[in-house]
């Protein structure tokens, strides 16, 4: 039996040792949120089990008591400390107030004090019993404070677990969820340590289990911060980006077995039979996808879908191979929905599609518009407007390259009668005839107009005097002859035409017209149907 007190002095001693140990890589992480609570802890087992191995050599009755006075100092840090880590470590309150903080040491505090002065009122320990010779164990007789401070830390201690099982049903994330199951377990092992000292469990009376279970708790912690990533947040970062994601991902092991997937698709893709292990290939046989994605181990696959049920959804695929140092794992398959990207393209192509028809009948417009400007509709021939800025141009051009330019004045001959006698309707098909003869026997490059009313212009660049005057009669005798044989008229209209001509008459538009308009002022003076030079004679 005295083997095993040794065992328990050392294992005490050993988790002292521990807690100093842990202490370092709790004070190396100290960025963490609430970590110096959590060192304020480790420093407390510390002490606690130094004097519990330091109770447990000691022979004397005075030394055992002075010795478990040093543990109540310990331990009166440990509830109040892990409360206070977690906390703040989730988040649970933010800037924690002095006063509360205070608030929580005042029952452990009072404890203490009534520890160190118990040889004045015995409150906390009542008396002592012998002290074992194979087990050097002491009975304690415990005083009315002792189980005042039992009580406190107890629902303390209620409080935390419970606390900590709302975080593990708060989080999802896998490595935040072994994050709290360690410190579940860390919080539990003393817990039960204690109840066994307690109570009638004990299998040693006056043995004190509480520094066993710290014991398995310090070394949970250690372990876990330096194996298991404890109080580091890459992973609960990492776990939070993959169940917070709005894409669906979906992990596939080098055997192409699904083995994980994020909530965020089986919101998208309600449909999947996703089971942890089924086939992945399968999977996507079902998504319709005849290519099996899963055979590069080296280059990213990506594959559009478009699936109907439940939903219409264009799903983009990404399959890419999952390498950690040089070696195949599997492959990560990220789901991105493109659905209302794409619909959002369709209409925008849509709307610029009838866009572009838009622009084009306005176009369309634009040119009939220019066309209507310019055009007299009765005949299609040009109209004044245009012909005013037309003449002007080509006299400048036939001044400068010094070639002859004719301009022809054409009036139907008592045009007033032809609408008098056979109406208006027959006048307008007679304006539209000459309007076709026009067109019919004049070159592109000879533009005529309707002037206004029964009047027209023809401008002929190019042509001297003597061909203006043999074309203008050719004109005369043709319409003539058609007004002989159109079937709309009963009787004979003829034209009369009035020509000028640059150089030999004027060097300018307005002179030209005016010389034109006398010359047909002749025609019509010398009895109509013929053509008139202007003969300054004659006015
Ligand atoms: P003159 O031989 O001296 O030129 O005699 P006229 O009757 O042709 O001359 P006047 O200027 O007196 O008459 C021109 C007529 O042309 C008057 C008008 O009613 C007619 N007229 C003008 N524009 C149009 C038109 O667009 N359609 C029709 N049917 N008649 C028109
Ligand atoms: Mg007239
Ligand atoms: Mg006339």
């Amino acid at each position: 039996m005295l083997n095993f007190s040794l065992i328990y002095v050392n294992i005490s001693f050993f988790t002292s040792v521990l807690s100093l140990i842990l202490l370092y890589l709790i004070w190396r992480k100290r960025h963490v949120a609430g970590s110096k609570y959590l060192m304020i802890v480790a420093f407390s087992v510390a002490i606690y089990n130094l004097a519990y191995a330091l109770d447990y050599s000691a022979t004397s009755t005075t030394m055992k008591v002075y010795w478990s006075k040093w543990e109540y100092l310990g331990l009166c840090n440990l509830l109040p400390g892990l409360f206070l880590f977690v906390l703040e470590y989730f988040g649970i309150v933010q800037n924690i107030k002095i006063r509360n903080i205070v608030l929580l040491w005042v029952v452990p505090v009072l404890v203490v004090v009534l520890a160190w002065t118990n040889q004045y009122h015995g409150w906390i320990w009542s008396g002592f019993g012998e002290i074992d010779p194979v087990t050097n164990l002491m009975i304690y007789y415990h005083g009315p404070f002792y189980a005042f401070g039992i009580v406190f830390q107890y629902i303390l201690g209620i409080i935390l677990i419970f606390t900590l099982v709302q975080q593990w049903i708060k989080f999802k994330q896998r490595s935040f969820r072994h994050q709290i199951e360690v410190f579940i377990t860390a919080v539990t092992l003393p817990f039960l340590g204690n109840v066994v000292y307690l109570t009638e469990l004990n299998p040693l009376p006056g043995m004190d289990w509480t520094p066993i279970g710290s014991f398995f708790s310090v070394v949970l912690i250690t372990l876990s911060i330096t194996t298991f990533r404890f109080l580091e947040l890459i992973p609960v970062a990492r776990d939070l980006v993959f169940s917070l994601i709005q894409d669906g991902i979906m992990v596939v092991d080098s055997q192409q077995r699904v083995v994980d997937w994020n909530p965020a698709l089986t919101q998208l893709v309600p449909n999947l039979s996703l089971q942890l292990g089924a086939s992945a290939e399968q999977i996507f046989r079902m998504l319709g996808i005849k290519n099996n994605p899963f055979r590069s181990i080296h280059e990213s696959v990506n594959i559009e879908v478009e699936i109907t049920d439940p939903e219409h959804c264009i799903l983009d695929i990404m399959v890419s191979p999952l390498v950690r140092h040089k070696a195949f794992d599997g492959w990560l398959v990220i789901f991105d929905d493109e659905t209302e990207r794409r619909i959002a393209t369709r209409s925008l192509e849509k709307a610029n599609k009838t866009l572009l028809q838009k622009l084009d009948e306005i176009e369309k417009l634009q040119i009939q518009l220019k066309e209507q400007a310019i055009r007299d509709p009765l005949t299609g021939l040009f109209n004044r407007r245009f012909f005013d800025e037309y003449f002007s141009n080509e006299l400048i051009r036939s001044i400068r390259t010094n070639a002859p330019i004719s301009l022809l004045m054409v009036d139907i001959d008592h045009f007033k009668s032809v609408n008098d006698r056979f109406g208006h309707d027959v006048g307008d098909q007679v304006l539209e005839m000459l309007g076709e003869i026009l067109k019919t026997m004049f070159r592109k490059s000879d533009v005529s107009c309707r002037f206004g009313g029964e009047e027209f212009l023809i401008l002929l660049p190019g042509l001297e005097h003597d061909q203006a005057f043999n074309r203008a009669e050719a004109l005369r005798e043709r319409f003539e002859q058609a007004s002989r044989d159109a079937e709309f008229l009963y009787a004979q209209v003829t034209i009369s035409i009035g020509i000028s001509n640059y150089p030999l008459h004027a060097d300018n538009t307005r002179d030209l017209f005016r010389i034109a308009d006398k010359a047909l002022y002749q025609a019509k003076e010398q009895g109509r149907n013929r053509v008139c030079c202007y003969n300054e004679h004659l006015t």
